[in-house]
């Protein structure tokens, strides 16, 4: 069967290669985090499907070229089009995939979905420019010219969003894409598939294969026709990735794992720092970006940790489709066990759990519980390894020069957040965090135009803006004398 019946929509199972839908001649079962109910079975690529892509993407990449920015641009805005006017049909099978909110689905990540691709569309029309560079009467001309096949590499946590926010760029840049989502959550990609068929994206410069990342991902990176690899995931694979990369020298653009700290200073509003905290708890923890070290003052840890503790008893646990839900199941049974092997292993050792720490009981299934330690053993795993669930830990510190000390002793450094009153205090302290990206007083705010990426192990490379492009282009300097001209 190529199809299944999704919310309502006819969701294809197939991958989608040079504008048809093919088979392979194995699948692999999808469920449902939200239940563990049956979705359907996927077609399970390898070798053949991956490199038929890149065959594909390889062909049409001159039309898509020639197309320049402004045709591009122009289907890619049709594209964006779709994807508004199918905002609930994609909110609710990434809800049924994926296991998020659906209200968060609806309101925020779908909407970001279409911006991915309106705004990297806009960049490449309008903002790519760079002024001529006069050397001894010569002039330098700089371009952008896109660079041949992305590979595109996306997990799970956030499917079509973390997929977008490559594919918008690649496109806009005129590469062609072979996209490869992760083998929990392939629903949205396929319908976002026959979107950019709708949209009138030529046949080949958009393609999705379906399967496992060491069967037909292994083949994809290993391709040597790929330009480019962009992957989302953990540092183990990524190891593997640039390994076969290495092989072809292909540049890779890589976000990866994260344990952030999220630090809170003396002079904070409490409130504001007990709310910030409480939000790492977001997506049931599946969040690279997580501020999952919790460093305090340590002359306001218990007023923080009565807030935070009041604010933290009340979240809503449940179905994902209910509007009260605030956090839902674990992406898939793999990855639970994963998670409660964390909380196992640290209450085996004494670890101070002091909220959750257990399998919601109620809930059953892929539910597990808010959890706080407090005061882990510092180099314990909980302390540095990134669990990628609901799993919060508190330390405290005493001056700020210690706080800076713990926030940067991680082999990570995705991201940091700051609560403070002082201005001077986040001026100093942000300039000293090693990060890609510090909020002081906020979470999540992202602008399209500013770099993201990750320092240390959290990733090689920074997107967004110009730095998109920088990576998915063949940045080209044209240099013109001033002798020779016959005209
Ligand atoms: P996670 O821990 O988020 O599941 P992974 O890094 O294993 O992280 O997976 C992220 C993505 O990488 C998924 O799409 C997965 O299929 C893919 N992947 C896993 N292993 C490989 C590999 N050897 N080569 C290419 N892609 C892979």
């Amino acid at each position: 069967m190529s199809f299944i019946e999704v919310v309502g929509t006819k969701i294809d199972t197939r991958h989608y290669i040079n504008g048809q839908r093919v088979s392979s001649e194995q699948t692999f079962t999808n469920t449902s985090p939200i239940d563990g109910s049956f979705l359907g079975e996927i077609a399970r690529g390898g070798a053949n499907e991956a490199n038929a892509a890149v065959a594909a993407a390889k062909a049409a990449f001159p039309g898509w070229w020639k197309l320049g920015p402004k045709g591009r641009g122009a289907l890619l805005h049709k594209l964006a089009d779709l994807v508004e006017a199918n905002i609930e049909t994609l909110a609710q099978l990434e809800t049924l995939d994926n296991g998020s909110l659906l209200r968060s689905h609806r309101r925020g990540v779908m909407p970001r979905v279409a911006m991915n691709i309106r705004f990297f569309a806009d960049y490449a029309m309008n903002e790519l420019h760079h002024d001529d560079l006069e050397t001894r009467g010569h002039t330098n001309k700089i371009s952008w010219d896109p660079s041949g096949v992305a590979a595109i590499i996306t997990p799970w946590n956030a499917p079509l969003m973390l997929a977008t926010w490559r594919i918008g760029p690649a496109l806009a840049a005129g590469d062609t894409v072979v996209l490869k989502p992760a083998e929990w959550t392939p629903l949205s990609a396929s319908f976002f598939a026959d979107l950019t068929k709708q949209a009138g994206i030529p046949d080949g410069v958009f393609n999705v294969i379906q399967g496992y990342g060491r069967e037909v991902g292994s083949a994809l990176v290993s391709n040597p026709n790929v330009a480019r690899i962009a992957f989302t995931g953990s540092v183990p694979t990524a190891k593997t990735i640039a390994k076969a990369a290495a092989e072809n020298l292909i540049p890779c653009s890589f976000e990866l794992g994260g344990k952030s700290p999220l630090i809170v200073f003396e002079d904070s509003d409490l409130e504001l720092a007990a709310e910030l905290a409480v939000e790492q708890y977001d997506n049931a923890g599946q969040v690279c970006l997580s501020g999952t070290r919790i460093l305090v003052h340590e002359s306001i840890v218990d007023e923080f940790s009565a807030k935070f503790k009041e604010r933290a008893s009340k979240i809503v646990q449940g179905d994902p489709r209910d509007e009260a839900t605030q956090i839902g199941p674990q992406i898939h049974q793999v990855h639970f066990d994963r998670v409660k092997g964390f909380v196992d292993r640290a209450k085996a050792e004494g670890a101070n759990v002091v909220m959750g720490g257990e399998p919601n009981a109620e809930l059953g299934g892929l539910y597990f519980r808010p959890t706080l330690v407090v005061d882990p053993t510092p180099g314990s795993e909980i302390v540095t390894a990134e669990i990628f669930g609901p799993v919060l830990n508190v330390q405290t510190f005493s001056t700020d020069e210690q706080a800076v000390q713990m926030a940067n002793d991680t082999e990570f450094g995705l991201a940091a957040v700051v609560v403070t009153g002082s201005r001077e205090r986040a001026d100093r302290v942000t300039a000293e965090l090693v990060a890609g990206t510090i909020w002081v007083n906020c979470f999540f705010v992202r602008d399209l135009r500013a770099p993201f990426g990750g320092s240390k192990k959290s990733g090689i490379g920074r997107e967004g803006g110009v730095w998109s492009f920088d990576f998915y282009a063949d940045v080209k300097n044209t240099v013109f004398s001033p002798n020779g001209w016959k005209e």
